[in-house]
């Protein structure tokens, strides 16, 4: 078959690596640099990034890792040892230690909460922060991981998203690292595609999408198939069709890349910052792969969930909390990227995503389309594959 790509991010060139086994495949990327969201910036010696903070969040077992292995990729993914630790009042503790730092009525509190999840007795539609209200420490440590791994409030994350990614953690594991950081996996599939024939053409946008029933139109070119992994918004603007009935929520965010000789994290894993105002987690990706930092320096990149529209006024407290974590220590802020509208941490918000079936030969990727409790570039991976299926059907 004949099939036509929009965009070079991920969910792109991972659907444009496996299908060029056996298909025509051609990309078009508008940028002109492949890799979206999931690729580095040089900058000052250091891999910086054009989104992510160089993580796969289940590692080399989840669905990512083994979409790429589908692929034939050889990317190496060092898992986090252990999971990640959660910064509580200063002090960095291990997830299966936070029961004991509760009080005994809270622990009969949680007890009570964890047999209404296992016997299925909760409203799913509830917001997970609302699920956790009456214990403190649980609100903090849940408002921590919602806010670094989908970039939301736990107020504005649904429970039944919870309750998924709680089922894959338990099946795949906690994050890992990819050598090369991002760059190393898009690497990976630009080299698949070209040895497998298939094209990638950079500085190239689409402006039109045809679909007939038998075919698909990219402007004047004519497909079997089209894959778009511009985000359904852009999609259906560009298209003939109209698909969306409920309008996907993007997720915001900040990222801060600090520079420090001192070493401030351990291995691959993530330290949740329960008691800091923004700042809901950082890692230190450079103890993975020396080349992500200059030399003799470590790469640190602190994530924050944007809550207010005033960018300025949330940076400053994101700046405010990382001079609470390092302050009196030797580090520098060498720079701050925030992602809003046009390039979102999501572009649909976990709860909010939609189906990546538009039509038999319309078909979407990435992160407007994730499955339910597929956490960023996992949830691009969950998209990918259910793409494959209903190809292969
Ligand atoms: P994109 O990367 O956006 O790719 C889509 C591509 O389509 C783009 O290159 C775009 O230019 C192109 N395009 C759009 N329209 C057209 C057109 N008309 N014609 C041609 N091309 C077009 N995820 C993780 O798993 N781990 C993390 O640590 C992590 N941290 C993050 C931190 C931040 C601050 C941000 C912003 C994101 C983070 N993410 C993380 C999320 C992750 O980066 C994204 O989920 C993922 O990169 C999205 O990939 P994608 O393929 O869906 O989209």
């Amino acid at each position: 078959m004949k099939i036509g790509i929009i965009g070079a991010g991920l969910g792109g060139l991972l659907s444009g690596a496996i299908l060029s086994k056996e298909h025509s495949i051609t990309i078009y990327e508008k940028l002109p640099f492949v890799g979206g969201r999931f690729t580095n910036i040089p900058y000052k010696g250091f891999q910086l990034t054009t989104g992510a903070l160089h993580m796969i969040p289940h590692g080399n077992e989840g669905y990512l890792a083994q979409t790429l292995r589908r692929a034939g990729s050889n990317v190496k993914i060092v898992n986090s040892e252990p999971d990640g630790y959660f910064r509580i009042n200063g002090k960095n503790h291990e997830y299966k230690d936070i029961f004991g730092l509760v009080s005994a009525k809270d622990k009969l509190k949680a007890l009570k909460l964890a047999a209404s999840l296992k016997l299925g007795k909760i409203d799913k539609n509830m917001p997970f922060g609302e699920f956790l209200e009456d214990i403190p420490l649980a609100l903090d440590v849940g408002n921590s991981f919602s806010g670094w791994a989908l970039s939301l409030n736990a107020y504005d994350t649904p429970m039944s998203e919870i309750i998924e990614i709680s089922k894959l953690y338990h099946k795949f594991g906690g994050p890992g690292i990819p050598v090369g950081g991002c760059k190393g996996v898009i690497d990976s599939l630009v080299e698949i595609i070209n040895k497998n024939g298939g094209k990638i053409y950079t500085s190239h946008a689409i402006e039109k999408i045809e679909v007939e029933e038998n075919n698909v139109f990219l402007d004047s070119e004519q497909f079997d198939i089209v894959i778009s992994n511009a985000s359904p918004k852009l999609t259906e603007k560009m298209s003939n069709i109209k698909f969306i009935e409920k309008e996907p929520v993007p997720s915001k965010g900040i990222k801060i890349n600090v520079a420090s000789k001192l070493s401030l994290v351990d291995g691959a894993s993530v330290i949740f910052t329960t008691d800091c105002e923004r700042i809901n987690g950082l890692n230190q990706p450079s103890n993975v792969d020396r080349s992500l930092a200059k030399e003799d320096y470590n790469l640190i990149m602190l994530h924050a969930t944007q809550i207010k529209n005033n960018t300025k006024e949330e940076i400053s407290l994101a700046l405010n909390d990382i001079e609470s974590l390092f302050g009196g220590k030797d580090y520098e802020v060498i720079s701050i990227q925030s992602y809003g509208n046009g390039w979102p941490v999501n572009h649909a918000s976990n709860g909010t995503d939609l189906n990546p079936i538009v039509k038999d030969n319309l078909l979407l990727v990435g992160d407007g389309v994730k499955g339910v409790g597929g956490i960023e570039v996992e949830g691009v991976a969950m998209s990918v594959i259910a793409v494959l299926n209903h190809i292969e059907k």
